[in-house]
């Protein structure tokens, strides 16, 4: 199957979230099993060129715009430890700058950048002669690539059997650009040949419901989370476009790419280790609290380390972390830690914590791929609160890592985690129902009981370990998805 993957967010050339990893596996897996996948994004001005051998190609694209055309130059990588070819789209008016998304307020012509990035993608396909069985779009900025297939490019021979495939990551980011937009639609040509409504949300352009409406097949990251968009307030306001299209919605949960993310390879941790040889995780924890300057003679006293790595947001219920964690430090033996970045007051709300309750609360604000490798492979418990999480990746980095994790139910997170049961030693971490501190303390205070029952605690790291989260399973159940979208249209 001829499958192109087409994200904002590709690791490791630019990452904000787990849609970079998903993008980066994905393909991997696909050529892998024999497919022929390849991968297009933007060419931001941030991503290091010479690091990840970006070469240019002399090929420039015209990509129409309503009754103008404008431009764009290509490049071209591979995914690192493959040979899955990476096209990025050069353009100095949309992409040649700093960030992918321009947070927090977002770029002013976000809209337009990624309507650009949607239509080019077909141009993109056309100059290379790459003719697709499948485009997979991914979350709202590639959304407007499902609207543009099934109203220009279908008709045109060269795409006539091309399935479009929409992913959803994360429903709280749609897309949505004001009234003044729905002009720019117009002048796109776009609202010619499909109903307004099909553009129009709550009077302003809502891409993902574009993408939605418009694509063959809907997938989202988890099967919880496939039913909790369509029957809760999860949908953000477009439940009834998911129900709409229940038919068509799978969810499929993501994976890990365990090349990355496998503690007996890992050269970003201390020390590599298995299920059977923990002592070796000890080392990493040991190493991780010396490097960060936890006094020598405190060292060796034994308490678990909480560890965290996330975006400082609501959704990820920071908020219960913020009302509770004093509490928690001062009637519980732990130690915090935490990477992280985002809104700005709970970055100083952390930051104020790590000097007062040093050297127990270590606290690093920032985003670093290499710290946040040695959190997992340190920490003992791995804290998760979200309000809602559509899968979530650091829970299954977790488990590979042997580190507990300690979540609330909601998406993927109740997809992946099971409360530990003591009488039948199933389980794999703890979990709390209600987004409230008490639930969540509640939940701590029996991952700590545990924590100091040392054969117990072997156990439920062991039932962790053992889970089979590949990325290639969730790659396979994709490609059934594509299957389904081809037949529907063939
Ligand atoms: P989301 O995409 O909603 O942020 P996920 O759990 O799906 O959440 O993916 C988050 C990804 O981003 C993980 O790979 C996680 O390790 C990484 N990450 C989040 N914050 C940081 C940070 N401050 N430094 C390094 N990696 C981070």
């Amino acid at each position: 199957m001829n499958i192109v993957l087409a994200s904002a967010e590709v690791f490791p050339f630019a990452k904000a979230g787990g849609l970079a990893d998903v993008s980066g596996y994905l393909p991997k897996e696909w050529a892998k099993a024999g497919h022929s996948a390849i991968v297009i994004m933007p060419k931001y001005g941030h991503i290091d060129s010479q690091k990840y051998k970006l070469e240019p190609l002399n090929i420039t694209i015209s990509v129409p715009i309503g009754s103008w055309v404008e431009y764009a130059q290509l490049w071209r990588a591979v995914l690192p430890g493959s040979s899955v070819p990476v096209y990025f789209l050069e353009s100095a008016d949309y992409f040649d700058r700093h960030g992918i998304y321009g947070d927090p307020d977002g770029f002013h012509d976000n809209d337009r950048r990624f309507i650009f990035f949607s239509r080019a993608i077909f141009e993109t396909l056309r100059a290379l002669d790459f003719r697709p069985d499948v485009v997979l779009s991914n979350d709202y900025h590639t959304a407007f690539a499902m609207a543009f297939l099934k109203i220009h490019y279908r008709r045109d021979e060269y795409f006539a059997h091309t399935a479009g495939v929409q992913a959803i990551h994360n429903m709280a980011f749609q897309g949505i650009y004001g009234a003044e937009h729905l002009l720019y639609l117009a002048q796109i040509g776009l609202d010619q040949f499909y109903p307004l409504s099909w553009f129009e949300f709550r009077g302003a352009v809502n891409m993902l419901k574009v993408g939605i409406l418009f694509a063959d097949k809907v997938t989202t990251v988890s099967p919880r989370y496939a039913m909790e968009i369509r029957y809760t307030d999860q949908g953000h306001g477009l439940q009834d476009v998911l129900n709409e299209k229940s038919a068509d919605l799978v969810g499929i949960l993501n994976g890990v790419d365990y090349q990355v993310w496998n503690p007996e390879t890992d050269p970003l941790i201390y020390a590599n280790y298995t299920a059977e040889s923990l002592e070796n995780k000890q080392t990493n924890k040991l190493e991780f609290l010396r490097r960060s300057k936890v006094p020598e003679s405190e060292l060796y006293s034994d308490m678990p380390l909480i560890g965290m790595i996330s975006r400082l947001t609501d959704q990820k219920g920071i908020d219960l972390v913020q009302e509770i964690i004093e509490h928690l430090l001062n009637s519980y033996p732990l130690r915090f830690a935490l990477l992280g970045s985002g809104a700005a007051n709970y970055e100083d709300f952390f930051r104020h914590l790590s000097q007062k309750y040093y050297p127990r609360s270590l606290i690093k604000i920032g985003y670093d791929e290499e710290i946040s490798h040695k959190i997992e492979a340190a920490a003992d418990i791995f804290l998760m609160p979200s309000r809602f999480e559509p899968c979530g990746l650091n829970q299954m980095y977790s488990l590979k890592y042997g580190t507990v994790p300690l979540v609330r139910a909601t998406g993927g997170l109740a997809d992946t985690v099971q409360e530990f049961d003591p009488t039948t030693l199933q389980g794999n971490g703890f979990v709390f129902d209600n987004p409230n501190p008490h639930e969540l303390e509640a939940a701590l205070r029996r991952a700590i009981a545990a924590y100091y029952d040392k054969a117990l605690w072997k156990r439920i790291i062991q039932n962790g370990m053992q889970a089979d989260n590949s990325s290639t399973r969730s790659a396979e159940n994709y490609i059934k998805v594509f299957e389904w979208a081809l037949a529907k249209i063939r």
